[in-house]
């Protein structure tokens, strides 16, 4: 559990000079822990070397991890969310990055208006269009955030997205910057950006919160399932 340690300290040290270059404090940004496939004991170690936040991409993995741990962490779900898994979502997770379809609207509306809670998401948008992830449009932001607002139980804090894949971090920039400038136009202040590649350049350009799990906890082992 030493590494776990230890690339904690880095991850973190590396974001303070990234929001120091860009002239931000380090408590601007949350490190939301990545730990899909990762075992309970590493996150417990995590956890104790002062991670605030973990995000899974299953209902079904977290469920299990948030009874062993509890909830002295703040649980984020950054993956798909299949419609039938909203009512357990909604007990299990704080904050929902992955808002990624207007179909997810009625039913978190129904499931918190009967929790007597509102559900706090980030609409995911789908920056380049790409068929194989989800998310709004860029076009289609400011009518999706209409339509949600109409609801009194989902409540819209910022933007997520996952920019296509590149080969150098440096390229994911204006990827970042045009979320960025989506989010400004919509006033919406939360932006989930980065990964373990690229979480620099994304504090750079404003993130609120990096999406970050290899640089943590080391490599995933393959899963049959996408991400
Ligand atoms: C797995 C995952 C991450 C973390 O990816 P790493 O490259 O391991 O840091 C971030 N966001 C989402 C949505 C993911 O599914």
């Amino acid at each position: 559990m030493l590494d776990v340690r230890e690339n904690l300290a880095r991850v973190r040290e590396r974001m303070a000079a990234a929001a120091a270059r860009a002239g931000r404090r380090p408590d601007e940004v949350l490190l939301v822990g990545v730990s899909k496939t990762v075992e309970v004991e590493r996150l417990r170690a995590a956890v104790a070397a002062g991670l605030a936040a973990l995000g899974e991409n299953r209902v079904q993995e977290a469920g299990p991890k948030i009874a062993a741990l509890g909830r002295g962490v703040a649980w984020h779900l950054v993956g798909h969310l299949q419609t039938n898994k909203v009512r357990d979502a909604l007990e299990l997770f704080d904050l929902i990055h992955s808002l990624d379809r207007l179909e997810l609207v009625d039913p978190l509306e129904r499931r918190a208006a009967a929790r007597g809670r509102p559900v706090e998401t980030l609409l995911q948008v789908n920056l380049a269009g790409e068929a194989s992830k989800g998310g709004v449009a860029p076009d289609d932001v400011g009518a999706a955030l209409e339509a949600i607002a109409k609801h009194d139980h989902v409540r819209v804090r910022g933007l997520m997205a996952i920019p296509p894949a590149v080969t150098r971090p440096e390229e994911a920039r204006p990827w970042f910057r045009a979320l960025r400038g989506l989010a400004e136009r919509h006033g919406l202040r939360e932006l989930s950006m980065g990964m373990s590649g690229d979480f620099e350049i994304a504090i750079e350009e404003g993130a609120t919160m990096v999406r970050v799990g290899t640089a943590i906890f080391g490599a995933r082992p393959p899963r049959a399932e996408a991400p």
